[in-house]
Parts: C-alpha cells; sequence; structure tokens
C-alpha cells in the first residue's frame, strides 16, 4: 500500500465548510467523497499521484516516496533529467511549488519527461498545467534564471544513448540507492477494492489544531531566500497562480473569528485581544477553506498577485476591530456603536424584556377577568 492520507491534515476534516475537491478533481477515477473525507480503495496506488501533488496541504503522501526526499537527493545528484522512467513514480507527485523551487536551486536546465504520458489523458493535461503555472511565474523572476532555470516539457521520447548515460549517472549517486527500490513497490501495489474510511476522531481533533506548513512551502521559502531578485516586481492574475494568494477582508467583516482560527497554517492570525486580522501570503496554501467559512463572504482575492511579496514578505492588517468590554459580563467583544453590550448579552436583555413585558400584559389579562 503505497498511498498514505493524514485526515489530520486535510481541510475538510478542519471544517464541515469546505469545499475542497483538489484530490478528487484531480484523480476522480481512484479517489471519491465518503461522509465528507476523501476516500480510495486499499490497492489504490502510483495511480493516484495527482492527488499528491494537487493537495494543499500535504494531506496525501506516498509512504515509500518522500518529495522532500526526492528535492534534496535530485539536487544533489549530476542528474537534471526527472522522469518516471527511473526517479520519480509519476511527475504528479510534484507540485507547482517543487517544479519552482527545483527550477530555482539547480544550477542548470532541469528536464521533465513527458513522454511517458498519453498526451490526451487528464493527468498528462495536469502535469502539463503544472509546468505551465511554474514556468510562468519563473518567467516572472529575474530573466537570468529563466534562462538557465527554466523547466521545459520533453516533447519526444528520450534518446536512448542519453536515456542510458542519464540513468547510468542517476544511479551511480548512492544517495539515490533507494529510488529504484521505491519504484518497485509502486508497480508492486496489491489488488484489494477495498475503500479506505476515515473519520475524525478525538486524537485526530486534537491534530487539527496544530498550524502545519508543508515542507513544500518550507523548501519555497528557502529557495527563494537564495534566488536573485528581479529587476522588476510583476503583478500576476490571481487565476494564473494556484497555490498562494493575497487577499483583501470588506467591511461585512463580523469578526466571528472563524477564519483565522481554521486557517491551518496561521497565515490568517489574530492578537490576543481580536482587534485585528493579519495574513502572511507566504503562509498561505490558497486552499480556500477562510473564503468557504466566511459566513458574510467579507475575504476575497487580489485580482493580482504580486511577485514582490515572494522577495520581501510582509505581514499586512486586513482589518481591525473597535474592542470594548462589555458592562454587564465583562468579556470584550467587537463594538460597532450603541449600547456597550456584547451580543451574547444583548440577546440576553432583549429575552428578559420580553418576558418582563409578557409578565406585564398576562398581570393585566388576569386583572381584567
Ligand atoms: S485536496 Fe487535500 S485538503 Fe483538499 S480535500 Fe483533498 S485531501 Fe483534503
Ligand atoms: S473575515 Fe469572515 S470568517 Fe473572518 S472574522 Fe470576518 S466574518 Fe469571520
Ligand atoms: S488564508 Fe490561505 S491557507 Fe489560510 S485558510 Fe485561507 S486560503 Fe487557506
Amino acid at each position: 500500500m503505497s498511498l498514505h492520507f493524514d485526515v489530520a491534515l486535510c481541510v475538510r476534516a478542519t471544517s464541515k465548510f469546505s469545499d475542497c475537491t483538489k484530490c478528487i478533481d484531480a484523480c476522480p477515477e481512484s479517489l471519491s467523497m465518503v461522509d465528507n473525507l476523501p476516500s480510495f480503495p486499499l490497492s489504490t496506488g502510483v495511480e493516484a499521484a495527482a492527488c499528491v501533488g494537487v493537495c494543499p496541504t500535504e494531506a496525501f503522501a506516498f509512504s515509500d516516496f518522500s518529495t522532500t526526499e526526492f528535492f534534496f537527493t535530485f539536487l544533489e545528484s549530476k542528474v537534471r533529467l526527472i522522469s518516471p522512467k527511473f526517479n520519480v513514480p509519476c511527475l504528479s507527485v510534484l507540485s507547482v511549488e517543487h517544479l519552482i523551487s527545483l527550477a530555482l536551486a539547480s544550477d542548470e536546465m532541469i528536464t521533465l519527461d513527458l513522454s511517458t504520458y498519453d498526451s490526451v489523458s487528464l493527468l498528462f493535461e495536469q502535469i502539463s498545467k503544472r509546468i505551465e503555472e511554474a514556468n510562468f511565474i519563473l518567467s516572472s523572476f529575474s530573466v537570468k534564471q529563466l534562462e538557465t532555470n527554466s523547466i521545459e516539457k520533453e516533447q519526444e521520447p528520450l534518446d536512448a544513448d542519453d536515456t542510458h548515460t542519464s540513468r547510468r549517472s542517476f544511479l551511480g549517486n548512492a544517495s539515490l540507492k533507494g529510488v529504484i527500490k521505491h519504484k518497485k513497490t509502486f508497480d508492486d501495489a496489491v489488488n484489494a477494492e477495498e475503500m479506505q474510511h476515515f473519520e475524525v476522531s478525538t486524537s485526530i481533533i486534537g491534530k487539527i489544531k496544530d498550524k502545519n506548513l508543508p515542507d513544500k512551502r518550507k523548501i519555497l521559502l528557502t529557495t527563494l531566500k537564495h534566488a536573485n531578485i528581479p529587476n522588476v516586481f510583476e503583478v500576476l492574475p490571481q487565476e494564473e497562480v494556484g497555490f498562494i494568494s493575497q487577499k483583501f477582508i470588506d467591511e461585512s467583516c463580523t469578526n466571528c473569528q472563524i477564519c483565522y482560527r481554521i486557517c491551518p497554517t496561521g497565515a490568517l492570525s489574530s492578537d490576543g485581544k481580536f482587534s485585528l486580522i493579519h495574513f502572511d501570503a507566504m503562509l498561505c496554501l490558497k486552499c480556500h477553506l477562510c473564503h468557504d467559512a466566511c459566513e458574510p463572504n467579507s475575504i476575497a482575492l487580489q485580482d493580482g498577485f504580486e511577485i514582490k511579496e515572494f522577495f520581501e514578505p510582509k505581514q499586512r492588517t486586513l482589518a481591525t476591530f473597535d474592542i470594548k468590554r462589555c458592562h454587564e459580563c465583562g468579556n470584550n467583544f467587537t463594538y460597532t456603536g450603541g449600547e456597550q453590550a456584547c451580543p451574547r448579552c444583548m440577546v440576553e436583555e432583549e429575552e428578559a424584556m420580553f418576558l418582563h413585558n409578557n409578565a406585564v400584559y398576562m398581570k393585566g389579562n388576569n386583572a381584567t377577568t
């Protein structure tokens, strides 16, 4: 069994409001939604690799292949070819963040071998889209990096001699010895058909509350620190950048606290008094959970993503609130004008008033009969 699913990392386990279906959309033949969580047959192996690369929170992983380990061993090796023929189970295990990081960290052009994929398949389409997105973002970095490090699709099957040479030098690297073994494990995936069933248990709930930054984002943050800073910072259309976002919050926000409490990474946060909402774009996974959970629809994506954020990240304050102490219960609340009482005390006051008026009315009625 190769595919591993960490329920606690799935945003659907974090909140019932999540509409995330990225993994299902990526592997509709292997994955389906059962009880609001992704599920897959025990036999699912490398054919579901696309869900590994597409999941924003890295909830899916292969037990026998680590993309983080691959990142470092690949860069240590002299090979600059990534191919399902010998060093990855499938190109789709690599996210856009991995592709950008690999291109930035490599001193030579990296070639991705697409020759083994059916060019009309969903998998081919998805891998091609990720490469396009990575290259599009890389194109907004400095020209030098583009010329030396941008990612190219392999259009034709590999030349036999080149493949042999590449494979030999790849195998010659002692640190990559395990990869062939891992590939075999993928190929040997068992054939059971029983669906895996996942649920949010009490132990999972404790883990959900932890804020986690996926390894792929840590890798990207590290490689960006060593990348050349572009001469000009472009602004890319937000729909062209699928793994990170910049946002704003409009005046309809009620400071219900949900978005910054459930944000899986802490990209959205507040202070001790809940008097503001901070946002760190570099921690945002564009998982859409905050948008899905915001009842008044107060959170929106900025039209453009500023490339400057990659090189000069800064925490932004998206909203500030007037926090006052309730003169009834003494708790802090978001003051929006009028009486200085928190919403709960206001409701209680209204209910008490209703009961009082009712009692007066009943008393009056009794007196006349
Ligand atoms: S893509 Fe990831 S976060 Fe989204 S539903 Fe699938 S496992 Fe959950
Ligand atoms: S942005 Fe939405 S979810 Fe966040 S605090 Fe405001 S109303 Fe609540
Ligand atoms: S701020 Fe980003 S990471 Fe946090 S919930 Fe919203 S989309 Fe997801």
